[in-house]
């Protein structure tokens, strides 16, 4: 066994819903060589690879996951190319950290960002979005790895974005090792940072941001708000064991303290069940499970 890959790690800590089994294989490389090494670990074994950013948009099953489980949130650094206005940024950085910094330095363009709790890995790959802002608008380049070592450099147009998507959901082989976004420099930095916080607040007064959730479980369909839709079927505080519709924000579900994946999996099924029942309108997960739900 490599010092850097652990076994039996339990998941729900580096979850921010806080449910979910162990990995049977588990390594949180600190540097782009120990990537390296732990790829390399579940390739020559034929293991199968799971990459976990901050784990702010997964539902992962009570019984675990089987295989190596990457988690990419110590893989961290910023490169500033101050003459275009771009930023690189390694696949771990907090999302919400680089956009504080980036309005700090008077760059607009990433103050959208701030709420969101997860990687810039994660954020490309989800296409995460806020606020009239999302990921694709400001990714010039992604650097992406496999499993078998190899990487290479993708546009914005091969990532082939859409809402809440991106290729590499689909390539679960692909991985993001860093990503450079073309933001706005020259700007007043009092103004931006005010208008960063000023949408932070928002959040803090419209979702249930201090209690464990994935954020919105569902996409929104085409011309509806999930949210909405939940809501009007009176299922704010619907609850099964300690998972629940969140009173504040309809389309969250929130960890009550000790829920199981299962709880949160029967709550999002009743909600699909019952929207589906009242307007006929499919509602889809936008939250990634991982591993067996019942
Ligand atoms: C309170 C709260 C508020 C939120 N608000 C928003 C919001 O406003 N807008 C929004 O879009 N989302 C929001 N989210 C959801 C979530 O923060 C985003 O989807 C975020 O981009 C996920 O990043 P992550 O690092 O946590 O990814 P994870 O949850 O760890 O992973 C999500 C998916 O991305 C994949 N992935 C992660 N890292 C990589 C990588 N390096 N390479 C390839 N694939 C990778 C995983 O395999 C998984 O399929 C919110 C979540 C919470 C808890």
């Amino acid at each position: 066994m490599s010092d850097l890959v652990r076994t039996a790690v339990s998941l729900a800590p580096l979850t921010t819903l806080k449910v979910g089994g162990t990995a049977q294989f588990y390594a949180a490389p600190r540097h782009e060589a120990e990537l390296a090494e732990a790829v390399q670990w579940a390739h020559q074994r034929d293991c199968p690879l799971t990459i976990l950013g901050a784990g702010s948009n997964v539902l992962i099953g009570d019984r675990g996951l089987e295989g190596l489980v990457i988690c990419t949130r110590h893989l961290r650094g910023i490169h500033w190319h101050e003459s275009q206005g771009q930023v690189t940024a390694a696949a771990g950085e907090p999302v919400a950290r680089l956009a504080l910094l980036a309005a700090e330095r008077g760059w607009a363009g990433l103050e959208w960002a701030i709420g969101i709790p997860g990687t810039v890995g994660g954020m490309i790959a989800m296409n995460a979005g806020a606020q009239g802002g999302c990921a694709a608008d400001c990714v010039v380049s992604v650097t992406v790895g496999d499993r078998s070592g190899h990487s290479a450099t993708l546009t914005a147009t091969e990532l082939n974005f859409s809402y809440r998507s991106s290729i590499l959901q689909n390539q679960s082989t692909l991985f993001v090792t860093q990503a450079t976004l073309q933001l706005h420099p020259g700007g007043n930095p009092q103004a931006i940072v005010a208008d960063t916080q000023a949408k932070l607040k928002h959040r803090h007064t419209t979702q249930p941001y201090h209690q464990p959730s994935c954020g919105s479980v569902f996409r929104n369909p085409e011309g509806h708000a999930a949210g909405r839709l939940i809501e009007q079927c009176g299922l704010k505080g619907f609850q099964i064991g300690q998972a629940q519709v969140s009173p504040l924000h309809a389309n969250f579900i929130v960890n009550l303290g000790g829920a199981t994946a299962s709880d949160v999996w029967r709550v999002l099924c009743h909600v699909q069940s019952e929207v589906g029942n009242r307007w006929a309108i499919a509602l889809h997960p936008e939250v990634k499970t991982l591993g067996v739900l019942p």
